[in-house]
């Protein structure tokens, strides 16, 4: 049963924004829109209270809406796109939350000059399909990406990467909507670093054009299998999570073995763990909260902190408000 105190924060929730606003969402937006809506079926660790307004926009111009709207009603707005790098808090997000998918798949040749070839990608591809359509068209220069489970707008926006490249290595320029106005940025201009760029925090990336180089498919393919044969044996591929939460703060020190080192792997917050596969990923034992995996961060960075003084950085983002 839900105590008087659990109804008023349930209540106030829904109540924040009005049914005169959700209806005006509803018949400006032509794809989906949804109110209350649970943000664990939205993020890979699977975890997360409602969000107040859930779009699936069908076009830029939805975007574009969107953003609009939000501003119009004074709501908080962000952008998601696998949720494969987030932890939303259990009492959910107040605002909108613009989900770029489906309809951002596309990848076209903008232009083709001897073995270069400049590609434009929709923010809504994931990661993995663009890399088989890569080694379909024998084009090296992002395979190091094999595993990221996002979207390509949510890679371009915190820089995802691996010891083998990150995506900003590879960016000409990113295209997004900023206040429902079009901008288009060359990479020199993102200050692409270790999972940064500079890319403002309301914005809606929507596409992102990209520099390959023409190779041979079959090594195309031989890399991507490699590092995914590799991510198979090191990494709890198999349970939800969200990849590594920590940065690591330097090459020999990484988060994952500062971690193990201050004895932590395995540890258990409710049904979230501490992977006693890798340190520095934290997995959901089926029926998680939030609060548990929020907790486990905590005594990762409070724990390694006091034995070796290293500061941890948080890698995934953490939004939204406590319940
Ligand atoms: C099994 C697993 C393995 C992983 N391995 C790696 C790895 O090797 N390297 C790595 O870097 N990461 C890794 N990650 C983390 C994650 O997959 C990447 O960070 C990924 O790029 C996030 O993309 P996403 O679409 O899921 O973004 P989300 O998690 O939805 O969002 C992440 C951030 O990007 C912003 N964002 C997302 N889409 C847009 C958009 N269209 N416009 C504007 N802002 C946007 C969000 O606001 C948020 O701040 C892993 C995660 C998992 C679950």
């Amino acid at each position: 049963m839900m105590t008087s105190n659990a109804c008023e924060k349930w209540s106030e929730a829904i109540m924040s924004v009005s049914e005169t606003i959700q209806n005006e969402f509803k018949s400006k937006i032509q794809g989906e829109v949804l109110f209350q809506e649970s943000m664990a079926r939205h993020s890979t660790i699977q975890v997360g209270g409602p969000v107040d307004i859930w779009i699936e926009p069908k076009d830029e111009n939805d975007c574009k809406v969107a953003q609009e709207l939000a501003q119009l009603h004074d709501l908080s707005f962000m952008t998601v796109g696998r949720g494969s790098n987030l932890v939303v808090r259990d009492g959910g997000i107040r605002g909108v939350v613009v989900h770029v998918g489906d309809a951002f798949q596309t990848v076209t040749i903008h232009e083709q000059k001897n073995d270069t070839y400049i590609i434009d990608v929709g923010a809504g591809m994931m990661m993995k399909q663009l890399l088989s359509w890569t080694a379909d068209q024998a084009l090296t220069g992002i395979e190091g990406l094999e595993g990221v489970p996002g979207t390509v707008g949510g890679a371009v926006a915190m820089n995802a990467g691996t010891p083998h490249g990150a995506i900003g290595d590879a960016v000409v320029s990113v295209t997004w909507l900023e206040k429902a106005k079009l901008v288009t940025r060359q990479a020199e201009k993102l200050e692409f670093a270790y999972r940064k760029a500079k890319i403002p925090r309301a914005a809606t990336v929507l596409s992102v054009r990209i520099k390959l180089e023409k190779s041979d498919g079959a090594a195309v393919l031989g890399k991507l299998q490699e590092l995914r044969r590799y991510r198979q044996s090191k990494q709890p591929l198999q349970q939800p999570s969200m990849g590594s939460v920590f940065k690591n703060p330097d090459k020999t020190n990484t988060a994952g073995k500062l971690i193990e080192e201050a004895g932590l792997k395995g540890v258990r917050v409710g049904k979230a763990q501490i992977s006693p596969q890798h340190a520095n990923w934290i997995v959901n034992l089926g029926g998680a909260t939030a609060n548990d995996v929020e907790v486990l961060i905590r005594l990762a960075k409070d724990t390694v902190k006091e034995k070796t003084g290293y500061i941890l950085e948080p890698e995934v983002k953490i939004i939204g408000e406590h319940s």
